[in-house]
C-alpha cells in the first residue's frame, strides 16, 4: 500500500506529501534500554505497534536499572519530600555517612530543582504524591507478576513480601502513619515484635534481642533489575521488535513542530513518534527539543555478594530502617543497596558510602558475614532519575509525536510495567487503568 501511494505521490511531484506519507507509516523511536524504556517497548509492541530501542551502551540494562535494590514496593511508595525533609539534606553537608547526602559542589545545579522538590513537601502535596504513587505502584506490581507469568520471564522474580525492620533505636511511628493511610488504596500490612519477626525470618534470630519490631507488606516481590531487562529484551526481539545497542541518540530531530526523527551519531532515523525513557539522560535530551523535566540524579550504591550455593539465605528482603538500607535475596546472592548522595553526574564509588552496606549486612546476618565477608561483594554505583514531586513523566509532550517516560527515583523498578502500559495506552488513545493526571509530563 505504501508502495502504491508512494508511487502515486513521486507522479504527482510532490515530495512534501511523499516523505508525510512515508513518515506515517514509520515505527516509534523509545531511547534508552533500561527497565522503563524495555517495558515501554514491551508493552506498545503488545499494542501492535513497531517499535525501535535505542541504547547508548553496548548492552541493555546497563544504566541505573543494572544493580538496583531489587525491590518491588509499592509498600515504599513515599517520595523523598517528606515534610522536614531539608533538615536532614541541610545536615547531611557536614556528615559523611549521612544516608542522604547533599555535595556543596552540587548545589548549583540544583537550585530549580530543589527550589521545586521544597515546594512540594508540604503535608497536602506530599500526602496526594504518596497515594498516586502507591496506585501506580500496585498495579504495576500486578503487572509485572502477569508479564513474569504469562511471558515465563526469568530473572530470580517472586512474590516473596518485604520486612520493614525497626532495630533498638528506631521509629516505625512514620511508616505505620503511612501505612494506616495507604491500607485505604489497598495496601496489606501486619505489625510484628521481634518474635514475630523470627518467626517469618528465622535467619533473624541471631539478632533477635535488638530487634523493636517490623511491618511485614506481603504483597511486596523481588528481582533482579538486570536480568528482567535481559529477558524482556529478549522477548521484545521475538516479537518483531528491534534494539539497537552501542547507538547514541544525540538530538530529537523537529519539523514544523513535531517529531521527525532521531539523529544518532552518524545517522538520521525517521520516527512518527519517539519516546524519551533515558532515565538521567532524558533531562538534556528533552531540553534540547524545547522540553523541560525536573528531575536530578541522586546517586545510590549497591553490593552484591555472591554465596555460590553453599549457604541457605534469607527468603525475604529487609529494609533496615537504622541504616537506610536493603537486603534483598536473588537466587544465591544477596544484594545491600541504599544509600542517596546529590553529587551531580559524578558516577565514582567513595569507598565511605559503600563501607555502611558492608557494615549493615554484619549487622543483620552475622553468621552469613562469617561465611563471605560483604566487603569482598560486588560494588556498584548508579543514578536514580528523582523528580522535584515525587513523581514520574508519563505522556505526551508539548511537541506532537515526543513522549516522555522517565524520572522514576528510587522506584523505577517498582514502577516500570504500569508506567509503561499508561503510556502504551495514552500513546495508542485507549483508556487507560489509571488516571494519568498526576504523572502528565505536561504538570
Ligand atoms: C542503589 C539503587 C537502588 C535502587 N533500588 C531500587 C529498588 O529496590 N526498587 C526500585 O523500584 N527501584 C530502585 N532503584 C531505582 C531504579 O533502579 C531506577 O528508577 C530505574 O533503574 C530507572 O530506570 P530507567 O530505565 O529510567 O533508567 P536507566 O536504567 O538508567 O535506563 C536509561 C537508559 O538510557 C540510556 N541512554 C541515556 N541517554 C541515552 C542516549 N542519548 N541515547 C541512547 N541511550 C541513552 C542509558 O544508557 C540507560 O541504559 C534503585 C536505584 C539505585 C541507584
Amino acid at each position: 500500500m505504501l508502495r502504491a501511494r508512494r508511487e502515486r505521490v513521486a507522479q504527482n511531484g510532490d515530495n512534501g506529501q511523499l516523505e508525510r506519507a512515508v513518515h506515517k507509516q514509520e515505527q516509534t523511536v523509545i531511547i534508552g534500554a533500561g527497565l522503563i524504556g524495555l517495558a515501554t517497548a514491551h508493552a506498545l509492541l503488545e499494542r501492535g505497534e513497531r517499535v525501535r530501542v535505542l541504547e547508548t551502551l553496548m548492552q541493555v540494562g546497563g544504566g541505573t536499572s543494572y544493580a538496583n535494590g531489587g525491590l518491588l514496593t509499592p509498600s515504599m511508595a513515599e517520595p523523598w519530600n517528606a515534610p522536614g525533609a531539608w533538615r536532614h539534606f541541610a545536615a547531611s553537608m557536614t556528615d559523611a555517612a549521612a544516608p542522604m547526602k547533599l555535595r556543596g559542589l552540587a548545589l548549583p545545579g540544583l537550585v530549580r530543582w530543589g527550589f521545586r522538590f521544597l515546594c512540594h513537601s508540604t503535608p497536602a502535596r506530599y500526602r496526594s504524591a504518596t497515594q498516586a504513587s502507591f496506585r501506580l505502584a500496585r498495579e504495576s506490581v500486578r503487572l509485572t507478576r502477569s508479564w513474569r507469568e504469562r511471558l515465563n520471564l526469568s530473572y530470580d522474580g517472586r512474590a516473596s513480601g518485604c520486612l520493614s525492620l525497626f532495630r533498638t533505636g528506631s521509629s516505625m511511628h512514620e511508616q505505620l502513619a503511612t501505612s494506616r493511610q495507604l491500607q485505604a488504596l489497598g495496601l496489606r500490612f501486619t505489625r510484628l515484635d521481634s518474635a514475630g519477626v523470627v518467626a517469618i525470618e528465622p535467619m533473624l534470630a541471631d539478632i533477635a534481642r535488638d530487634i523493636d519490631g517490623a511491618i511485614y507488606f506481603p504483597d511486596d516481590e523481588i528481582g533482579d533489575a538486570h536480568a528482567l531487562c535481559h529477558a524482556l529484551g529478549r522477548s521484545i526481539i521475538s516479537r518483531g521488535g528491534q534494539i539497537s545497542t552501542n547507538v547514541h541518540a544525540s538530538r530529537i530531530s523537529l519539523r514544523e513542530g513535531r517529531v521527525w526523527g532521531v539523529e544518532t551519531d552518524g545517522e538520521h532515523l525517521p520516527a512518527a513518534r519517539v519516546i524519551v525513557a533515558a532515565g538521567v539522560g532524558s533531562v538534556q535530551l528533552l531540553q534540547d527539543a524545547g522540553v523541560r523535566i525536573s528531575v536530578a540524579p541522586a546517586k545510590g550504591y549497591s553490593l552484591t555478594v555472591d554465596f555460590g550455593g553453599h549457604s541457605a539465605l534469607p527468603a525475604l528482603p529487609v529494609s533496615d530502617r537504622i541504616r537506610h538500607v536493603v537486603a534483598t535475596p536473588l537466587g544465591q546472592r544477596m544484594r545491600i543497596a541504599g544509600t542517596a548522595e546529590f553529587a551531580g553526574w559524578d558516577l565514582s564509588m567513595r569507598p565511605e558510602r559503600i563501607s555502611p552496606l558492608a557494615a549493615a549486612f554484619r549487622e543483620l546476618y552475622p553468621r552469613l558475614a562469617r561465611k563471605v565477608d560483604p566487603a569482598q561483594g560486588l560494588a556498584w554505583a548508579g543514578l536514580r532519575p528523582v523528580s522535584a514531586d515525587g513523581l514520574p513523566f508519563i505522556g505526551p509532550t508539548r511537541v506532537e509525536g515526543l513522549y516522555v517516560n522517565a524520572g522514576h527515583g528510587a522506584l523505577g523498578f517498582t514502577l516500570a510495567a504500569g508506567s509503561a502500559v499508561l503510556l502504551a495506552d495514552l500513546l495508542k488513545g485507549a483508556p487507560t487503568a489509571l488516571n494519568p493526571a498526576p504523572y502528565s509530563a505536561l504538570r
